[in-house]
This record gives structure tokens, C-alpha cells and sequence, in this order.
């Protein structure tokens, strides 16, 4: 077990979706020696799963279009709560991220003029998304490793070695990020395929993880998803802010249960699929909330003239927002008429020709059939929420993505601030690369800053390595169990609708469960067991757990992907306060309020009053009128 194998570098990159690969490129570019960590293979991340597209305000289909409106739109998006020098950096710098993806080679869809193509999406004021028809992310994913490969080329032009500078460790877990004192001096794991443990030594490392959907039952987050971003940067002492907050996806599929939670693309409705109850019932057009009732249609006439007639009619509410829609098919199970696998009803079998849907939504029409042995052109699918995506994350500067532990850089989904309480379609690719790139050049200039190389402690090390050891001699508890204990645990009682007494019973099912962890046991040896695998993500998984609940009980309101059924508004009052989530040593987590700085004033006056009324307390609202004067 001591024959760790051990590698040196400057800048190590946990992750390769959209932000990891963005940020190993800018510290190599910026002449680091840089390597990029997967759990799983490299090319398989979440980020190639994404469809929609980037937003950027390039102005391309509308000239009306800039940053200011994109900056608008995501802080409206994120009920005011977003770090606004994120959401300010983000709209400024994402135009210029899509251009360089496309001198890397990206192949966008383009408008008759030859520019890149700009599609609508939920939220955003004009058409912003730049996209390559439904599969964006394996595009964005597909350029970014070509770039990769070609800074690799040219390394082998100058060192005569591919991967003198930028190499990729594949289906290897980071299981302990390692420390010097205050400062990051590398970070453990192990080869998923002969569970042999690696050592990283280094004094920068970004993490770019992306979610925590597997602590869920209903997800429609792949494997890898167990939150160990989070859980290795709480570990390290950084802070995590935003954890209540999550997307519940409207449409996953609710059956068989093997299948559970995979995603139902949001086009299906956006090309006229609708929503029904068990009687037969267009319900989405009960649920239209009072601020939306000038946007969206009362009938269902004008809602189906609006697929065709977009100027002289109101949308249909199956496209309202996601929160909305999740709740109300939420509220439709609840009350008894929902359908038999216990979701509500999908349907654009009697909505459009069996050919229109096979053209215009091939992969929907081929994951129905082969996993529920359902033809979509035919009959109605069933769907429900999903957990989807979490705001939350560790707590960066905007600026660098540094977090409070010096050489901890985060980026992508694994940091939290700037979607505030909800994210916008869209923004998530745009996201990555803004802030993958800035969190690459912060390592970097992390680095050279330093005096002296921390080191690695070996007793670190050593204790990292029983840590991961430590399942495999246990003939103790099953992990699979302990993880469905959990994933119904989180589902059930902090999921879409919250109340106190049930994320109070939540929190102490999570105390019982992180000592049952203590106790997990995996049979077989190292070598490709996943259960094992399984016994060490538990850690990370009840962790964040905690985390998600104790700020949702915490957080007496409701805004964006945080619904409590006891306090159904939304309070300004709460609006400036992040939850502060840190742990000593991982036993237990504290939560500390926090207050956000001030909107500086170009921005704030960005706004007008009357928008600003329904989100800011009286006190910054006489602020607001002091500036505005
Ligand atoms: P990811 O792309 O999630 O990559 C994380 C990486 O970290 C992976 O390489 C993983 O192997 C690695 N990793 C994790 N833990 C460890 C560890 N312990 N050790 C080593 N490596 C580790 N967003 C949109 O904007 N538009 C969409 O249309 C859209 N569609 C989506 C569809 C689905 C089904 C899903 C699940 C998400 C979708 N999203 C969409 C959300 C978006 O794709 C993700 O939020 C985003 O891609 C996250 O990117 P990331 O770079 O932060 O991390």
C-alpha cells in the first residue's frame, strides 16, 4: 500500500467537464505545468450532456442585445441573490469565450448572414444562446480537448515530450485534498481500475467537480455526481454558501425505476408537447403565479396560436419557469391525480405527426423506446421532477475563483454565487468558460507568487490513505444501503417543497446515517470494486447532505430553487444573506450568515426602481434613491 505513485505539478485540475478543461488550458497556456483529473473517462461529464446552448449577448440575431441585458436578466434569474461581480464579469467576458471556442475550432450553427446563431431560452430578454443544434456541450467539450491536444502537440515541438505540460489523468477519484499549513499543497486519490493510490503534488489546485444530484433518488445526474468538489473543499476549510438551493428539473422520467430521473428535454414542451393530469386536464394553466399573468396565455387557444403566432399571442404556461412548473406538477401528484407511475402526464403524440416528432425530437423519441418501451408518437409520456442542478457551491472571489484557502481555486457547477438562487438556461456553459478561464489565470498567478513550494506532510498522506483503505477490512454496513437510505432521505424530506419538521427529521436521519458510514463495508478487494468505490463517495454525500439541509432550515423564505411550504414568500430581508457552510474536521457542519456587499452603483442603476422595489429592503431602497439622484 506504500508504493503511492507520485507527480509533481503546478497547477492540478480536478474535473473535466466545461470548467476543468478551461481552466488546465489557461495554466498551461500561461506556462504551468498543469494536470486534469476525471473520476470517470475523459469526454464524459456532464457538460456533454448539456443541449440548449451558451449565452452570450454577441447581438448577433438582436442588435439590441449586450451585456447590460444579460446582466439583468441573470440577476432577475437568480432573484437578486447572485454575486453581482460574478453575473457582471459573466455577461462582459461570455461573447468573448464563444469567439475563442470558435477560433478553436467549435463549429456553430449560423444566422443567413454568416454570424454565429443565437436561439431563445427561459429568462433571457433576446435570442442569446449560441448553440450547435441539441448538442452544444459535446461540441464545446469536443473543442476544448482538441485544444488541448494541440497545446500537447506543441509540447512535443519544444520538449520532445506530449505531456511535458498538460496531461490527463482519466478514471482516477481525488478522494483528500492535502495541506501545508493554511496552503494546498497537492491532493490523494486512487486509479479506479486497480484502486492503486496517486499522489499530486502541487501548490495550486482548481476544482471544477460540477454537482451533488446522487445524494438524491431522483436525479438526472450520472454517477460521478456524489459531491465531491464540495465535500473535498469543506474538508480543506474553504466555506460553501448557496446550498438550499437547488433545480428540480419539471421532466424526468418517472418510469420503470430503473431510469428514474433521466432528464425530458424542456424542447419537448418548448414544440408544443403539454402537460395533463389523470383526468385529462391542461392543469399548468391553474399554476400561472400572479406576477407572470400578463405573460402567459389564460386559454388554451391563444396558448396553441402562440407556436405559430408569437407576436399576437401569449405563451402557454407549460413554458413557464422551471421552479413553477416542478411545483405544480409536485402539487398535481400530491393531490391524487397524478398517473400511474406517479409523475403527470407529457404528451406530443396528439400534438404533432408521428414524422414532425421523429425529425424534431429524434433523441426524446429513441430514449423513450428503448428504456420504457414507450412510442412517443403514439402515446403519452409520464414525467416528473428531477434534481437537476445546485446552485450552491464554494464560496470564490469573483475575480480569480480563489477560495478562502490559499492555492483552493473553484469553478463551474462545484462554486456557488453566480446563479444566486436560481440559474438561467444557458448560463451554465457560459459559465464554465468565463470562469474556468479566470479560475486557470488565478492558479497561475497563485503560483508564481509563492516564495517556497509547500509540502506534501507524509503523515497527510498516511492518513488519507487509511481513510480510503478503511471500508475494505469492515464487513460492516452495505453501502448501497446506506446510500438509498440517504437519497430517500434527501428526496422525501428536503426535496421541492420544504417544511421545518421535515428537514429537522432530515437533519437527523443525516446524523444517524454519517455514523452508519463509519461502518460501511465493502467486500472484494481493490481492484475495479465499485463498491467500494461507493463506501468512499458516501463521506462526500452525507456531508453535503448536511450542508443542503441545515441551510434549508435555516432560510425562512422562498425564492427561486428554494420553496418553503412555512414561509411561502419571498424576503428582502433574507435577500442580502448567504449561508455560510464550514466544517472543522468534517463531523459536523456550522452554518454563519453572511451579508453581501452592496450592488456597486453603475450597476444597481442598471435597473429600474419599480423592479427593484419587489426585491430590496426599504433601507436599500433609500440607498438606491440616493444614488439614482
Ligand atoms: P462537469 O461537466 O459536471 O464535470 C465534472 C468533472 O469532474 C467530471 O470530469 C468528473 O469525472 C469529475 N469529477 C467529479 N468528482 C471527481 C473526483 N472526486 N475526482 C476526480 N474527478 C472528479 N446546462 C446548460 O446550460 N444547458 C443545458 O442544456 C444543460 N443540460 C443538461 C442536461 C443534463 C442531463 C445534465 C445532468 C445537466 C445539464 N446542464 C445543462 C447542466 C450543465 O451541463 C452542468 O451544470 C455543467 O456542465 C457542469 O460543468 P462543470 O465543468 O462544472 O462539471
Amino acid at each position: 500500500t506504500h508504493n503511492t505513485e507520485r507527480h509533481e505539478y503546478d497547477v492540478v485540475v480536478i474535473g473535466a467537464g466545461g470548467a476543468g478543461l478551461r481552466a488546465a488550458i489557461e495554466a498551461r497556456q500561461q506556462g504551468k505545468r498543469t494536470a486534469i483529473i476525471c473520476k470517470s473517462l475523459f469526454g464524459k461529464a456532464h457538460t456533454v450532456m448539456a443541449e440548449g446552448g451558451a449565452a452570450a449577448a454577441m447581438g448577433n440575431v438582436n442588435s439590441d442585445d449586450n451585456w447590460m441585458v444579460h446582466f439583468r436578466d441573470t440577476m432577475r434569474g437568480g432573484k437578486f441573490l447572485n454575486n453581482w461581480r460574478m453575473a457582471e464579469l459573466h455577461a462582459k467576458e461570455a461573447p468573448d469565450r464563444v469567439w475563442e471556442l470558435e477560433a478553436w475550432g467549435a463549429l456553430f450553427d449560423r444566422t443567413k448572414d454568416g454570424k454565429i446563431s443565437q436561439r431563445n431560452f427561459g429568462g433571457h430578454e433576446y435570442p442569446r444562446l449560441a448553440h450547435v443544434g441539441d448538442r452544444t456541450g459535446l461540441e464545446l467539450i469536443r473543442t476544448l480537448q482538441q485544444r488541448v491536444v494541440a497545446l500537447q502537440q506543441e509540447d512535443y515541438e519544444t520538449h520532445g515530450d506530449y505531456e511535458a505540460y498538460i496531461k490527463v489523468f482519466a478514471e482516477c477519484t481525488v478522494t483528500r485534498l492535502l495541506k501545508d499549513g493554511d496552503a494546498i499543497s497537492g491532493a490523494f486519490g486512487y486509479w479506479r481500475e486497480t484502486g492503486n493510490f496517486v499522489l499530486f503534488d502541487a501548490p495550486a489546485v482548481v476544482l471544477a467537480t460540477g454537482g451533488i444530484g446522487k445524494s438524491y433518488v431522483v436525479t438526472s445526474n450520472s454517477w460521478e455526481y456524489t459531491g465531491d468538489g464540495h465535500a473535498l473543499a469543506l474538508l480543506a476549510g474553504a466555506n460553501l454558501i448557496n446550498m438550499e438551493f437547488i433545480q428540480f428539473h419539471p421532466t424526468g422520467m418517472v418510469w420503470p425505476p430503473s431510469v428514474r430521473g433521466i432528464l425530458v428535454t424542456e424542447s419537448v414542451r418548448g414544440d408544443g408537447g403539454v402537460l395533463r393530469n389523470s383526468e385529462g386536464k391542461r392543469f399548468m394553466f391553474d399554476y400561472i403565479p400572479e406576477v407572470f399573468k400578463d405573460k402567459y396565455a389564460t386559454t388554451e387557444e391563444e396558448g396553441d396560436r402562440w407556436y405559430t403566432d408569437q407576436a399576437n399571442n401569449r405563451r402557454p404556461p407549460e413554458l413557464l419557469p422551471r421552479d413553477e412548473v416542478a411545483r405544480a406538477i409536485n402539487s398535481e401528484v400530491k393531490a391524487g391525480r397524478g398517473s400511474p407511475q406517479g409523475g403527470v402526464f407529457l404528451d406530443v403524440s396528439t400534438r404533432l405527426p408521428a414524422e414532425e416528432i421523429k425529425r424534431r425530437l429524434p433523441s426524446m423519441h429513441h430514449q423513450f423506446k428503448e428504456l420504457a418501451d414507450v412510442d412517443i408518437t403514439a402515446e403519452p409520456m409520464q414525467v416528473g421532477p428531477t434534481c437537476h442542478y445546485i446552485m450552491g457551491g464554494v464560496e470564490v472571489d469573483a475575480d480569480t475563483g480563489s477560495s478562502n484557502v490559499p492555492g483552493l481555486f473553484a469553478a463551474g457547477e462545484v462554486s456557488g454565487g453566480m446563479h444566486g438562487s436560481n440559474r438561467l438556461g444557458g448560463n451554465s456553459l457560459s459559465d464554465l468558460l468565463v470562469f474556468g478561464r479566470r479560475a486557470g489565470a488565478g492558479a497561475s498567478s497563485y503560483v508564481d507568487s509563492l516564495t517556497a513550494r509547500p509540502k506534501v506532510e507524509p503523515e497527510l498522506v498516511e492518513t488519507a490513505l487509511e481513510e480510503a483503505l478503511a471500508p475494505l477490512g469492515r464487513s460492516g454496513e452495505n453501502p448501497y444501503e446506506v446510500h438509498h437510505e440517504l437519497q430517500r432521505t434527501m428526496n422525501e424530506l428536503v426535496g421541492i417543497i420544504r417544511k421545518s419538521e421535515e428537514v429537522s427529521e432530515a437533519l437527523e436521519a443525516v446524523e444517524k446515517l454519517k455514523e452508519r458510514v463509519h461502518l460501511v463495508g465493502a467486500a472484494g478487494s481493490r481492484i475495479y470494486n465499485p463498491g467500494w468505490h461507493l463506501a468512499i463517495d458516501l463521506r462526500n454525500m452525507v456531508l453535503v447532505s448536511e450542508c443542503v439541509a441545515r441551510a434549508a432550515l435555516l432560510r425562512e423564505e422562498s425564492r427561486g430553487g428554494h420553496t418553503r411550504d412555512d414561509f411561502p414568500g419571498m424576503n428582502p430581508g433574507w435577500r442580502r444573506k448567504l449561508l455560510v457552510c464550514s466544517t472543522e474536521d468534517g463531523s459536523a457542519v456550522t452554518v454563519e450568515e453572511k451579508v453581501q456587499p452592496s450592488m456597486r452603483d453603475d450597476l444597481i442603476t442598471l435597473f429600474d426602481r419599480d423592479e427593484l422595489q419587489k426585491y430590496l429592503t426599504d433601507e436599500e431602497m433609500t440607498e438606491f434613491d440616493g444614488i439614482a439622484e
